[in-house]
């Protein structure tokens, strides 16, 4: 822990709690396989950028157009991030500001909607997200929303099925994207049936937004009118969101991030964009999509060989859901003992599950932050049989132990950069 404490200095003369409890989550992520697809490892880079003193400034507004005085050098900061985000996935616009991936949707929907316009999203249990419709969710409580759904033989889109929908329906918004969903958008698809029934196409990237980045997935940019995305999951950047669009959008979605969403930016936060935007062009971040895939494809493909039944049969991207239903297993008892074996993943639905949200038949599972630790084919490998040894003998203490200690190896060959 010494350098941990080296680097928390400040904290530790100020607050030894808190520094403390930063120390043992530094420690847990240092000595746990991290599998929640949607998580990653920031640059030291990013988090300088991040825990710096430009979280002192208020800049409401944007480059150029503040209503705030001493702007000059956050202006070139934002702008900056602008300009790379523009470079790196070849939009015309980029609104950096949104808070997180949610608040990069309720602006985007602000930019197109009325309030009770219908937006058409993929189905939560078939692997949407929150805000493309749930009724608990300011999407479904603000707006009037409608599903679509993955085929029951093929577990994947059916873009007949959503054509279907589009023309029943006549949404303002379609909404493609999703947070569990193992396979490839087709966009000429998705833009086409959009423009059938006048509606916008909203491309939610904020899974895939990495492998967008690193030219591993199709990018929505030249079909979708508008693009949102996280900063923290594939794109290896800090917290946050970020929303793309042609220029004909720009000045609607900038007024409906601020005022309409947000006050000030995270100027400290879109520094650390900046920083991750910027990785993108260089030799650290060669091939980091391609492995990311190919650690999927081979985990996927280990995990099937162990007999475990995967939904869709495999993935063509970062994540992957294995079904436990063949198993009889159900996914909050096997996210716990994963978490006493030193390996996070994180229950999830699937399609057509009966199961209760809260205990679905669901493991989702996916490469994003062992491939920046830099682990490759040979060890995903040994995680799909350590998966697979530990869901054939759950409640086995032994087994649990074992497969922690091989775990703790692992990470301890592949260790994190803050060091
Ligand atoms: C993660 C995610 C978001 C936004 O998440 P935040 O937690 O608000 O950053 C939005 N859409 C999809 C599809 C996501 O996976």
């Amino acid at each position: 822990m010494a350098i941990a404490e080296q680097r928390l200095s400040a904290l530790h003369q100020a607050d030894p709690e808190l520094a403390s409890l930063l120390e043992a989550e530094l420690d847990r992520q240092q000595y746990t396989l991290e599998l929640i697809p949607s998580e990653n490892v920031a640059s030291p880079a990013v988090l300088e950028a991040v825990g710096s003193w430009l979280t002192n400034k208020y800049a409401e507004g944007t480059p150029g157009k503040r209503y705030y005085g001493g702007c000059e050098f956050v202006d070139q900061i934002e702008t900056l991030a602008q300009e790379r985000a523009c470079a790196l996935f070849g939009a015309e616009h980029a609104n950096v500001q949104p808070h997180c991936g949610s608040s990069a949707n309720l602006a985007a929907y602000m930019a197109f909607c009325q309030p009770g316009d219908t937006i058409l999203g993929l189905d939560l249990s078939h692997g949407g997200h929150l805000t493309h419709g749930s009724p608990v969710s300011f999407s479904g409580i603000f707006y009037h929303a409608e599903f679509y759904g993955v085929s029951r033989e093929t577990e994947q889109l059916d873009y007949e099925e959503i054509r279907r929908r589009a023309h029943e329906v006549r949404p303002r918004v379609l909404v493609a994207g999703a947070s569990a969903y193992p396979r490839i958008f087709d966009f000429p698809q998705l833009a086409e049936i959009a423009h059938e029934v006048d509606a916008v196409l909203m491309v939610d990237m904020a899974h895939f937004a990495g492998l967008v980045a690193g030219g591993a997935h199709p990018s929505p940019v030249p079909y979708a009118d508008v693009v949102t995305l996280t900063t923290h999951k594939t794109l290896r950047g800090p917290w946050g969101g970020m929303i793309l669009s042609p220029e004909e959008h720009a000045k609607a979605i900038d007024k409906a991030v601020f005022p309409g969403a947000q006050g000030g930016p995270l100027v400290h936060a879109i520094a650390g964009k900046a920083a991750a935007l910027r990785a993108w062009g260089q030799p650290e971040m060669e091939g980091y999509a391609q492995r990311v895939v190919a650690n999927a494809q081979r985990l996927a493909q280990g995990l099937l060989q162990e007999g475990l039944r995967l939904v869709s049969g495999g993935t063509d991207n970062h994540l992957m859901l294995i079904d436990l239903r063949p198993l009889g297993l159900t996914g909050k008892a096997v996210q716990e003992v994963f978490d006493r074996a030193r390996i996070t993943v994180n229950r999830n639905s699937i399609p057509f599950d009966e199961a209760s949200k809260f205990n679905p038949s669901g493991i989702r599972l996916g490469t994003p932050a062992i491939t920046t630790r830099g682990m490759g084919l040979e060890q995903m490998d040994e995680i799909a049989a350590l998966i697979s040894r530990t869901i054939h003998n759950l409640g086995d203490g032994a087994v649990e132990r074992e497969v922690a200690a091989r775990a703790r190896i692992l990470c301890e060959a592949f260790p994190l950069p803050y060091r």
